[in-house]
């Protein structure tokens, strides 16, 4: 029978009393204020970039219907020339036409510019309005930062405590558990890592019953690893 099992309870038992000071920090006003300051910072950051690139598009866009304006432009102008030249009626006719054409292709180019730069002035003034805010947010997540960090400091102590101990423990705990240990707590598997066998078989974690040769195992060894949760399993 594995004789310090009392030691590593007591270890775990830090463990969580050091998890429960985090939580706490985790949910002070402090530190919600702290995460909702960075995530409004970075969303404006993020806001600020794809506007930006909107920006460079309709710009882009700009000049092609400024160009695809001239090219238009200069079109009528050589068929306001071939008409005034022209004496054919049906030649004149069919000027006229492509003339009408061109001018609805311009009005239409018009409209288009129009609309780029009226979605160019709102984007320009989004990109302003944000902009604007920026500096007064960062004023105030470095604000609740440094409110979070007197608190974290006033904590810290208690944390401190609780590292000693564990270090003062860890040297009357085996070390082939307290290595199992450890690798439950880095693989994130859900607290306790250590649970107490339940009836005669079963897993104090998660009920899974144990096999014959596993529960052999707990009598020589003092401890068994469950096969479904990873937990380690003692004998009270
Ligand atoms: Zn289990």
């Amino acid at each position: 029978m594995f004789d310090n099992i009392d030691n590593i309870l007591e270890y775990q038992k830090l463990d969580a009393d050091a998890r429960t000071i985090e939580v706490e920090l985790s949910n002070t006003e402090e530190r919600k204020k702290t995460r909702y300051c960075l995530q409004f910072l970075k969303d404006s950051e993020e806001k600020l970039k794809k506007m930006e690139q909107e920006a460079a598009e309709l710009n882009a866009k700009y000049i092609s219907f400024c160009e695809l304006y001239e090219k238009n432009a200069a079109l009528i102008a050589e068929y306001t020339l071939l008409v005034d030249k022209t004496i054919d009626d049906s030649e004149l006719n069919y000027l006229s036409k492509k003339y009408a054409d061109l001018s609805r292709t311009i009005s239409g180019i018009e409209r288009d510019v129009k609309n780029i730069v009226a979605e160019a002035e709102k984007i320009n003034k989004q990109f302003e309005d944000y902009r604007a805010k920026l500096p007064s947010a960062k004023k105030q997540y470095a604000e609740a930062k440094d409110a979070f960090e007197e608190l974290r400091k006033r904590r810290e102590p208690e944390i401190i405590e609780i590292q000693r101990k564990k270090a003062e423990l860890e040297k009357s705990i085996d070390s082939q558990i307290l290595n199992v240990y450890k690798d439950l707590k880095k693989q994130e598997v859900k607290y306790p890592y250590l649970v107490k066998l339940e009836g005669t078989n079963r897993c104090g974690g998660c009920r899974m019953e144990m096999p014959m040769e596993k529960l052999s195992d707990l009598d020589k060894k003092g401890f068994i690893k469950c096969e479904s949760c990873h937990r380690i399993i003692y004998k009270a």
